[in-house]
């Protein structure tokens, strides 16, 4: 791959279409549908007013991006940060796209994003931004359509003010336009927890498959947020050693494991990580470069990059967050032989439990937990299976593999549905 500037390398759409560029290459894909798949078929800009708790009025921007309706209804989070930016949402669409086409269920990508700042907000101003960000896409939203869901600062809350609002618009209560929805209104049971979970079910294929112990396998989590929690309680509970875990303002290390539980009592208890007594303090990006056997970040984007992924010592990456890894450091990891398990496919357990979530809404029956957590599974290691064939079959590292298993299976679709002219 040729030399980025640094600026060039952690665009998140420049990232995505580097991947693209070179699956489809590698699968030879026609031309027209080469060009078809690598933008979004919408993207919709909104600028959404707010009436202020002080009696001013606030103009936030919004996006809503669908890349692919092609297998199904667009499927996508929402995210709330300052930092949103068009280029973000679009990649994160698309690679919602070969997410669920990874994990062979019937939903396209979609993504969207308001740029705000949520922790400057009062509860009042989020839902009334949430419920006219809500009301500005009505027409391109539906459980047929485009289904929303949870990501970065948005929660079941903000899932239940946009249900409700879609649903006084059709004069009927609609649940299925989002999923991560509170229980009572809908949700599935397993869903808040189904990312991590799917983390330590890809973590397990990963230890079969490169013939490696997991009793006392060493484990660092990068983010302990809702993904990294529940991934680094579930594996400890299976027997990892959950060595070091990195927030945002500071980590933890020690080389004898951490007890997650206690620590997750802390957090509950001082609403931070740091001054827990049953580890070290670490730095953050420091504990990223730590010896271990899987690093698991599970925080926000680009924190392998060029500048770090040649110190990384992990034997196995699994990646909980989107996009943690660059184009330019696939490179380098592809040269240490680290076993990377890319995040369309280590974090889809989050969305196929969405699926379920989905098809419970429509069938208006709910399934027991394990009825959720058996078939996530079988998904999971059936779509592990899938894209561990394909790199072998076509002599790519472990993302090419499954960009072209996910480029491929959109495409068919493609092809069989024709093109409306
Ligand atoms: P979250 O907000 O619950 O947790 C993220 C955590 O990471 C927070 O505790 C935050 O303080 C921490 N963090 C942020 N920047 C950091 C940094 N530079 N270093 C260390 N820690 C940092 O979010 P989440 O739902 O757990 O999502 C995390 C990632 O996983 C995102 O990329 C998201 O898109 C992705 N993801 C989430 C789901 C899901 O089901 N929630 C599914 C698939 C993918």
């Amino acid at each position: 791959m040729q030399t980025v500037s640094l600026e060039h390398e952690i665009n998140p759409w420049e990232a995505q279409a580097a991947r693209f560029d070179f699956a489809a290459k590698k699968l030879n894909l026609n031309e027209g549908l080469w060009k078809m798949l690598r933008y979004p078929e919408r993207e919709i800009i909104v600028h959404i007013p707010v009436m202020m708790d002080d009696g001013n009025i606030e103009v936030y921007t919004g996006f809503r991006v669908q890349h692919s309706v092609a297998r199904g209804p667009g499927k996508g989070g929402v995210r709330y940060s300052p930092e949103v930016t068009l280029d973000e949402v679009r990649a994160l669409a698309s690679w919602m796209t070969w997410k669920c086409a990874v994990a062979n269920i019937p939903f396209g990508g979609a993504k969207g994003g308001v740029v705000c700042d949520p922790k400057k907000m009062s509860l009042g101003e989020l839902e009334r931004m949430t419920r006219r960000y809500t009301s500005q896409l009505i027409e391109f939203i539906g459980p047929e359509k485009d289904v929303l869901a949870p990501d970065m600062n948005t929660n079941e809350q903000v899932m239940a003010w946009i249900m409700d609002t879609y649903s006084m618009h059709m004069r009927q209560t609609v649940t299925s336009v989002v999923t991560g929805k509170p229980l009572s209104i809908g949700g599935s049971r397993g869903r808040r927890e189904a990312t991590g979970r799917g983390l330590r079910i890809m973590c397990n294929q990963a230890l079969r498959y490169l013939n490696m112990q997991r009793d006392g396998c060493r484990v660092i989590v990068q983010g302990f947020g809702n993904v990294g929690s529940h991934a680094a309680r579930l594996l400890m509970e299976e027997g990892y050693r959950i060595v070091g875990i990195a927030e945002i303002d500071g980590a933890l290390y020690n080389p004898n494991g951490i007890d997650v539980h206690a620590l997750l009592e802390y957090r509950e208890r001082n609403s931070t990580i740091l001054g827990y007594k049953g580890a070290e303090a670490a730095d953050t990006d420091e504990l990223l470069l730590a010896e271990c056997e899987i690093l698991i970040p599970a925080a926000t984007e680009n924190v392998i990059t060029s500048r770090n992924a040649e110190r990384i010592q992990a034997r196995i990456l699994c990646e909980g967050s989107n996009g943690p890894t660059t184009a330019v450091a696939d490179d380098i990891l592809a040269d240490k032989r680290v076993f990377v398990i890319p995040d369309i496919l280590a974090n889809a357990g989050g969305v196929i439990a969405s699926y379920f979530e989905w098809v419970q809404d429509r069938q208006g029956y709910f399934w027991k937990e394990q009825v959720v957590n058996e078939n996530m599974e079988a998904i999971m290691v059936e779509s592990f299976d899938s894209v561990l064939r394909y790199a072998e079959a076509h002599g790519v590292h472990n993302r090419i593999a499954a960009c072209m298993l996910a480029i491929d299976r959109v495409a068919f679709t493609i092809q069989q549905r024709g093109i409306y002219a």
